[in-house]
């Protein structure tokens, strides 16, 4: 007869704000709606003393059911908690994973193990984690594999030694780095959309799209949390990572199959066909404080985290190049920031003129205003809509723009799941799709690292924008110099 398995979830750094906020959420999500094997366990790993009492206690606070699945609820809970235990140790002491082991033993024992480590920690001591996690706490006999969160490195040069380092105990197909962003559902859904839909892949080149922008805005600042990112910046915190991955979705040649090497080989092709990035199509920005409607706001630097004179860019705007058949010339618009007038991350893909346009008369002057546009709203509110030309119904020919519409929470009426769900259940599953290859990391970070060095050597002051407003406007001239108006968010 086969062995049943098991699989034994170790979140690493499990007192952390990552693993109350997401990490627990999205495995009791998974657990709840049927996605975890029947025989699974839960530890928490940290230094801090805690009893399996008390990290039930802490994450019992965070968990949640679905809006539209609240059977049980209360149940659910308590069977997923009583699943939960926590092991009090140091991250570099290979005799406290030892004594993980032995526990993980007596919890799996009659079953085939599998274990997977989530490493939810500060990056300096990710290696001394690995280390032991694979010396010490690896599986028998099963697989061994590991969730690694970002910063992965801050440039070419320590993610190169970082990958390293990582696979000194670690084989490629073990090492799961996690981008939430492509754990998001329409990130996931951009495939879909072109490779499923015979109106969109026809179009897909710079034949009949002008420009792509890829928009990611936070309308608060770092807020007393400015430690971590002001040694990051915004370019290494969102760019390089989050809309770098979409950028080589969207872009990327049919893959030859769904399977993960199949598309990550693609992306990295985009990655590595990309022309690298020049300081004068780059503008980096800081919020500085301002007063609005009897309201003050901090500058960044008024953050008691953050040094007074830091140059760190809490905004960035660039435009990248694919030196490929498909994308040769078009511009790839990137924008993000903090402390701006809204919230959002959305793919935006301005298309062409209609060539000799019967109608250019009812568009008056500004034939811009008369290109489609598709907007992929990644959040909040996830949507998809093309925006169109169309005839306002009544005799005489006027035209105006309406948009083909489809918003997510009105056609799915469903609550839509926590990226961190999907990617917790890929790994789980051994699906590496949505998980960056070191090779693909490399790439991303070839294209940013000689920016980065300059913009540092040179100290390059960040252009200030009030916070709350629409960034610096440097970023306009920007994307003018490409015959580029930026799209705004939700519009
Ligand atoms: P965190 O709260 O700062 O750290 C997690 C745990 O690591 C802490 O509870 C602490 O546990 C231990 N720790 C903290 N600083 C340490 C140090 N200097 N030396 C040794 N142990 C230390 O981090 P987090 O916000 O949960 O994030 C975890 C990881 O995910 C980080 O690498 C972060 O960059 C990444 N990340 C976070 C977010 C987010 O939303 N928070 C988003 C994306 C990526 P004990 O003291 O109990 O051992």
């Amino acid at each position: 007869t086969q062995t049943e398995t098991t699989v034994s979830i170790t979140v690493v750094g499990a007192s952390g704000d990552l693993a109350k906020k997401k990490i627990f959420p999205a495995l009791f999500a998974l657990f709840y709606e049927g996605f975890l094997s029947e025989h699974f366990t839960i530890f928490g790993y940290a230094r801090s003393k805690l009893t399996d009492e008390e990290l039930r206690e802490m994450i019992s606070r965070t968990l949640t059911c679905r809006i539209d699945n609240r059977e049980n609820c209360e149940a659910k809970m308590d069977q997923f908690l009583q699943r939960c235990f926590f092991h009090s140790g140091q991250y570099g002491s290979e005799a406290d994973f030892i004594e993980l082991d032995k526990k993980l033993r007596e919890k799996e024992v009659g079953k085939q193990p599998n274990r997977l480590f989530y490493l939810s920690i500060p990056p300096n001591i990710f290696i001394d984690v690995v280390r032991c996690a694979s010396r010490s706490a690896s599986s028998p006999t099963g697989w061994t594999r590991i969730i690694v969160e970002k910063p992965f490195g801050r440039d070419s040069e320590s993610s190169g030694e970082l990958t390293r380092c990582l696979k000194q105990y670690l084989r490629e197909d073990q090492i799961f780095r996690i981008d939430h962003y492509l754990g998001k559902e329409l990130v996931e859904n951009l495939s879909v959309l072109r490779f499923s839909n015979l109106v969109f892949e026809p179009l897909w080149s710079r034949q009949y799209i002008r420009n792509v922008q890829l928009i990611f805005s936070e309308d608060f600042g770092t807020e007393g949390r400015g430690g971590y990112f002001d040694s990051y910046g915004i370019i290494r915190d969102i760019m390089q990572n989050h809309l770098l991955q979409i950028l080589a979705l969207f872009a990327m040649e049919t893959p030859v199959s769904l399977d993960a090497e199949d598309i990550r080989n693609e992306k990295v092709k985009v990655l590595r066909s990309m022309r690298p990035l020049r300081l004068d199509d780059v503008v980096v920005g800081q919020y500085k404080g301002h007063t609005k409607g009897g309201r003050t706001y901090p500058a960044y630097t008024d953050d008691p985290t953050v040094p007074k004179n830091s140059l760190t860019p809490t905004f960035a705007a660039a435009a990248l190049f694919i030196d490929n058949a498909r994308w040769d010339g078009v511009p790839f618009l990137m924008k993000a920031g903090k402390a701006l007038h809204n919230k959002g991350a959305e793919i935006r893909v301005q298309f062409r003129h209609v060539p000799g346009n019967l109608y250019k008369r009812s568009f008056g002057t500004d034939l811009e205003k008369s290109t489609n546009e598709l907007v992929i709203r990644v959040q909040p509110d996830e949507a998809i809509y093309l925006k169109i030309n169309n005839k306002i119904p009544g005799l005489g020919m006027r035209l105006d723009r309406s948009t083909l519409n489809l918003l997510y929470s009105s056609k799915y009426m469903k609550e839509i799941p926590d990226a961190y769900e999907r990617l917790l259940l890929d790994a789980i599953e051994g699906e590496r799709r949505l998980f960056i290859r070191s090779d693909e990391l490399d790439a991303a970070w070839a294209l940013f690292t000689p920016l980065l060095k300059e913009l540092e050597q040179k100290k390059i002051a960040p252009e200030l924008y009030p916070y709350g407003s629409r960034g610096p406007v440097g970023a306009h001239y920007l994307a003018a110099k490409y015959n580029v108006r930026w799209g705004d968010l939700s519009s």
